[in-house]
């Protein structure tokens, strides 16, 4: 009988993106403090990707392990059909004051995919509900939104969805806006406008795809066009919201506003799963009726569970701290200074940096992919030298957790300094 929980999970767990043949066993995190985590055997790691995107303010991070304790105590779950919640009320309130002012209602899920389903089928609903029913969606190029089929769908075409090809629905695919190719991508929408039930992006930075970027000016005037052609915004934030950008949303950047937008990912700081879809008064309004049939039929069993609601509460708290928000701008001003010390490298193809994100892509004899063997080789390199990194192929990136020290953080610049020789 194998005895660590490495070999003991081997035997009874199937791994998210794992080909689990040649997977090595996974490593067992058996505590998780701050910016670190610590495996069976005693060694710690440094997250530099904030445990897949999610942590903000550290592992186990005692005020918001007090929130949720203390909730524990006093309601854990409720049915959120015909009942309320004071957590799920207070949370509402507070993020819809913090949101751009259309957004007016918020709907509860549990994840990333899901707050984009649900986007999705408000969209849909609302020109069904109208008697003009259209269903061809307008997505970028390299988009990811999650992997539930709504999500997939919308999402780039490529091996990961190749099985289910022919079940996907309709998308029309377009690059992301630059200054120059602006014309060109509003004159592809209006040959789609009669159409479009609605345009689904990631602002500013498609995380997923190898955290590339686009300008602000460049999406506001996409958006800008996509108004005036009456086609409604799915702005999908489940990755950048919450500080990502170097402000607390993406929206926060733009001078024209969506009609939806979805949260998850750093939604609770990475503490309970929960998803987010708020709307405009318009989208909701769709939906009222005397007709049944006009209801939005959508729910999970555990919708607005008061004790993420309550993990998200408390994020917030330590969200907008000053020694918080002043340590998103330190750690944006440290990539910012990396970056431009290393353009030059010439192991360096291309570098990116938008807030507390930082993406550099590898020079190889391969083609910049998902699939570059390099990924494997840096992930072993940056896992030896205790940091936790995830390669998207020869790209590796930055999204730490807002509590990581100047001097974590150079630790890590150092070692990707030694990478660059090395690997
Ligand atoms: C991760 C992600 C999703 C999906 O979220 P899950 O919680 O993993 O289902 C959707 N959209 C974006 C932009 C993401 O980065």
């Amino acid at each position: 009988m194998p005895h660590n929980l490495s070999s003991r999970d081997a035997a009874v767990n199937w791994h998210p993106y794992t080909q689990m043949q040649t997977a090595a066993d996974a490593i067992a995190i058996v505590r998780g403090s701050g910016v670190y985590l610590y495996d069976e055997p005693g060694n710690r790691y440094l997250d530099a990707i904030a445990s897949w995107w999610v942590t903000l303010h550290g592992h186990a991070h005692p005020y918001i392990a007090q929130k949720v304790s203390e909730q524990l105590y006093q309601l854990e779950q409720v049915i959120f059909a015909g009942f309320t919640h004071e957590p799920a009320v207070l949370l509402s309130e507070r993020l819809l004051a913090l949101l751009p002012s259309a957004q007016q209602k918020v709907f509860y899920s549990d994840n990333g995919s899901t707050a984009v389903e649900v986007a999705l089928k408000m969209c849909i609903q609302y020109r069904y509900n109208q008697g003009k029913p259209k269903t061809k969606i307008l997505a970028f190029k390299n988009a990811y939104h999650g992997d539930t089929f709504g999500a997939m769908s919308v999402s780039s075409r490529g091996i990961w969805t190749e099985p289910f090809g022919n079940m996907l629905f309709e998308v029309q695919f377009i690059d992301p806006p630059t200054i120059d190719n602006l014309e060109a991508l509003k004159s592809c929408i209006d040959t789609y406008t009669d159409e479009l039930a609605c345009f689904i992006y990631e602002p500013l930075i498609q995380g997923a795809a190898g955290m590339l970027m686009h300008e602000a000016p460049a999406l506001s005037a996409l958006m800008q066009h996509c108004r005036s052609r009456g086609i409604l915004m799915i702005q999908d934030e489940v990755f950048v919201g919450f500080g990502r950008t170097g402000k607390l949303f993406a929206a926060n950047h733009l001078s024209e506003q969506p009609d939806i937008m979805c949260f998850s990912k750093g939604l609770t700081g990475g503490t309970m799963p929960m998803g987010i879809t708020t709307c405009s008064a318009p989208i909701f309004e769709a939906f009222l009726s005397d007709d049944q049939y006009k209801t939005l039929f959508h729910g999970h069993s555990f919708t607005a569970n008061p004790l993420a609601c309550t993990a998200a509460l408390a994020s917030l708290d330590l969200l907008l701290q000053e020694s918080t928000q002043n340590s998103i701008q330190e750690l944006s001003a440290a990539h910012c200074r990396f970056a431009r010390s290393i353009t030059t490298h010439p192991k360096v193809k291309a570098i990116r940096h938008t807030g507390t994100i930082l993406a550099i892509e590898w020079h190889t004899t391969q083609d910049t992919s998902y699939f570059n063997h390099i990924g494997t080789h840096l992930y072993q390199y940056f896992l030896q030298r205790g940091i936790l990194i995830r390669p998207l192929g020869n790209i590796i990136y930055l999204v730490p957790p807002y509590c990581m020290t100047q001097e974590e953080l150079q630790y890590i610049y150092q070692v990707i300094l030694e990478a660059l020789e090395e690997v």
